[in-house]
């Protein structure tokens, strides 16, 4: 396998370009035997994600298809510049993002391709991939709350709504509006509730605020343990990885002094939120790519894949890692994902609105 990093690298020749006429290579394909031969045994993937069980899974596909996997690194943003920059000539096949709301740019960026796959369809639930194909979930994870085992009584707070009383104020640690994973979340409860409700959510959370938002995820779970607020909002996989025995001492023992609460389990379920992947508009290699995806939801790619960020597989079949495990089942938003990238810009005009930094 070979993984490359973005900045500075050309590779078109390396892994090859799609042909000079730039004219869809499905079709071209099927009109003319003569180019079939010539797609290489290659994929290309563009990914933002960069964990070593991510080329474990790319090695194993290697091993079972020999089609070679090439992996540009970067950050989502980057590679859409690159992808915008290369055009037509990019030899991108396969682009891998996380957060719903990231995936959403990339189609507004219109660098996907529908695909159609009853492998896919059948493996990943409807609501974690995109209604025409142009993406699919492949893995999961839940935003959770998180409050402090000494401070708030169990059953306190159950609903992320419940962030926005009074009884909370000063009390409430959530990083900044700018990141992607609160611009879903926003988006998930404008489509519960409508804009009204979530901006008057908004407000709530901002006059409950224990600091201005700083910090990560983490720092957030780090705060609640050091006692500058009481509850906490952060994505399931950050407090797994803290509590998990190799994380270090420090960070454990402040994952240990918080208890999960996995929000709205009596009405329409916690907000969950993907990492995908789409096949590249114009891929030179789309069969490949369409393969790798598949390759992606068998259930020992999705163990890898899923467990070695502490996240949820997409496939019903693959057991979750001990930390997750531990947790037990909850209840998800099924509403599809494709609304949080929809509504972000909703999302984004209701966070400046009521000014959460
Ligand atoms: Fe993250």
């Amino acid at each position: 396998m070979v993984r490359l990093l973005l900045t500075g690298l050309i590779v078109s020749s390396l892994v090859g370009c799609r042909p000079q006429s730039g004219g869809d290579r499905a079709s071209e394909a099927s009109s003319s035997p003569v180019e079939v031969e010539t797609v290489a045994p290659i994929v290309n993937v563009y990914s933002a994600r960069h964990y070593d069980t991510d080329d474990e899974v790319y090695a194993a596909f290697e091993a079972a298809t020999g089609i070679e996997v090439n992996v540009i690194d970067g950050n989502s943003a980057a590679l859409l510049e690159r992808l915008a920059r290369e055009g037509e000539k990019s030899p991108a096949d396969l682009f891998v993002t996380v957060d719903a709301g990231r995936l959403f740019q990339a189609e507004e960026a219109g660098i996907f391709e529908p695909t159609r796959s009853e492998v896919l369809e059948q493996r990943v639930p409807a609501s974690l991939r995109h209604p025409e194909g142009l993406w699919f979930g492949v893995t999961k994870r839940a935003r959770v709350i998180v409050v402090a085992k000494d401070r708030v009584a169990p059953g306190a707070v159950t609903r992320y709504e419940d962030l926005a009383q009074p009884k909370w104020k000063g009390k409430v640690l959530i990083r900044s509006s700018s990141n992607v994973y609160n611009q879903s979340l926003l988006g998930s409860i404008i489509a519960a509730g409508g804009e009204e409700a979530a901006e008057a959510w908004c407000r709530g959370v901002v006059d409950n605020m224990a600091r201005t938002p700083q910090g990560g995820d983490r720092d957030q779970i780090r705060a609640v343990a050091a006692g500058e607020g009481d509850v906490a909002v952060v994505n399931s996989y950050y407090l797994a990885k803290m509590l998990a025995a190799d994380s270090d001492e420090a960070d454990r023992e402040a994952a240990a002094a918080v208890q999960i609460v996995f929000p709205n389990q009596d009405d329409r379920g916690t907000h969950v939120n993907i990492s995908g992947a789409g096949v590249v508009r114009g891929a030179p290699h789309r069969d490949n790519a369409i393969r790798l995806l598949e390759f992606l939801t068998e259930p020992e790619s999705q163990a890898l894949f899923a467990g070695g960020n502490k996240e949820y597989p997409v496939t019903a079949s693959t057991e979750t890692v001990t930390e997750l495990a531990a947790w037990g089942d909850f209840e998800e938003d099924k509403v599809n994902a494709a609304v949080f990238g929809s509504e972000g810009q909703k999302a984004l005009r209701i966070f400046d609105r009521c000014g959460w930094r």
